[in-house]
């Protein structure tokens, strides 16, 4: 499933093809995703151009100049476990930016296409269907149902050690759970939530009241940062990798650390420890015992 990382990543893939540029015609080869998509979805889309994109969690917003008897409105996107944009340029060769897991499925998957009036052509195919797409007014876009109640970006300004405190302050649920709550920090997944534990050196078990003092916190948000961050750059060097061979790009090159490697000896200098995986709500979490505390 890909993470706040990958769905950055995609936005700048996609924004060279997307970003100033008008949807000549938008076809739907299904009514649903998901969930059902809008009422006239296709012809509200179709003539709008593009101001830019943007992100929210793991939401891609593409945000619509008024036009066709509407007003500014939003686009929202969304990849679930398996959505995926492939761009092909205007001679019909497939450019730089396909985003893809290496299913199989051809275009039996293809759900939405994007013609561009340029001749791009951009399309989203999603074969286990868990992504959507809403199409929401722009005035009230952080009130809409999908991105209601979402805390702080984690590399967003409002998100600190400070905001992490009050949140975590007497909460018994362990701080793994209580990073995976969207309302505590939008857009953490199991995969990075694991990594930033382990850079930290914070057991995932520690009740989330444990960690709500300064210095564990400052600890947690700046690993937050960092492992978003070094994804994100990761995620850009892949784009700029395969930019020049058959424009295929996966979302999950990245190495981890801890996440995925039970048994395997703990990559930090001097602990010693080995991975361990252990399940919290559901999920697997990866961890040191030695070093995580
Ligand atoms: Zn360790």
């Amino acid at each position: 499933m890909p993470e706040l990382p990958e769905v950055e990543t995609v936005r700048r893939g996609l924004a060279p093809a997307m970003e100033g540029r008008i949807i000549a015609r938008l076809t739907q080869k299904r009514p649903d995703l998901r969930f059902p998509l809008p009422e006239r979805f296709a012809a509200r889309l179709s003539g709008r151009r593009i101001s830019h994109l943007s992100r929210r969690a793991k939401y891609i917003l593409a945000h619509l100049e008024p036009g066709g008897g509407a007003g500014a409105e939003v686009l929202i996107m969304h990849l679930g476990m398996s959505g995926r944009f492939t761009i092909h340029g205007a001679d019909g060769a497939r450019a730089p930016g396909l985003f893809h897991h290496g299913m199989p499925g051809g275009e039996t998957h293809d759900h939405i296409v994007f013609d561009m009036e340029d001749g791009t052509r951009i399309v989203y195919a999603d074969h286990r269907r868990f992504g959507f797409m809403d199409l929401v007014p722009e005035a009230g876009l952080e009130d809409c149902r999908h991105l209601a109640g979402l805390g702080p970006e984690p590399l967003g300004n409002e998100f600190s050690a400070a905001t992490l405190a009050v949140r975590f302050k007497g909460r018994r649920t362990p701080v793994k759970t209580a990073l995976l709550d969207q309302r505590n920090v939008a857009g953490l997944g199991n995969i990075y939530v694991c990594e930033a534990l382990w850079r930290s050196g914070i057991s995932p078990k520690r009740s989330a009241a444990t960690v709500a003092g300064p210095a564990r916190t400052e600890r947690l948000a700046a690993s937050i940062r960092d492992v978003l961050t070094e994804a994100i750059a990761a995620g850009g060097s892949t784009l700029r990798d395969y930019a020049h061979t058959d424009g295929e790009l996966g979302y999950f090159q990245h190495s981890f650390a801890v996440y995925d490697r039970e048994g395997e000896a703990c990559s930090k200098p001097g602990c010693g420890g080995t991975v361990r995986r252990i399940v919290q709500s559901a999920r697997s979490t990866f961890y040191c015992p030695s070093c995580q505390r």
